[in-house]
């Protein structure tokens, strides 16, 4: 079952082929000043399509991506093209795609 979310105005929208099971609450500098709650895919997992900008930092091997109107933070891709990984911030997400996750915090990026 795929799972759909967006930005708060809706600028930006992004599909996963599933919904996720396991969501990072990330302690990361980075990631507590954004609010933010992961969920981990591969890239051909998720579709985004709308106007987002892009925000690095340290070693920039992350790319934090956010809608250009609203802000929100949407998904990181990995600045490695080669690395199948990516995430999407379940906050995002309506409630009932999280309902059944589990939700773990980290110390940094995973
Ligand atoms: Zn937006």
């Amino acid at each position: 079952m795929t799972v759909s979310g967006s930005c708060h105005c809706g600028a930006v929208q992004f599909e996963a082929a599933y919904a996720p099971t396991d969501i990072n609450d990330c302690q990361c500098s980075h990631c507590q000043k954004r609010g933010v709650l992961w969920a981990y895919y591969s890239p051909r997992d998720v579709s985004v399509t709308g106007s987002f900008s892009t925000y690095s930092w340290g070693v920039k091997r992350t790319r934090f991506h956010f809608c250009t109107v609203c802000g929100c933070t949407t998904h990181w891709t990995a600045a490695d093209p080669k690395r199948d990984r990516m995430a999407i911030n379940t906050r995002l997400l309506p409630p009932e795609a999280v309902a059944a996750a589990v939700v773990r915090q980290s110390p940094g990026p995973r």
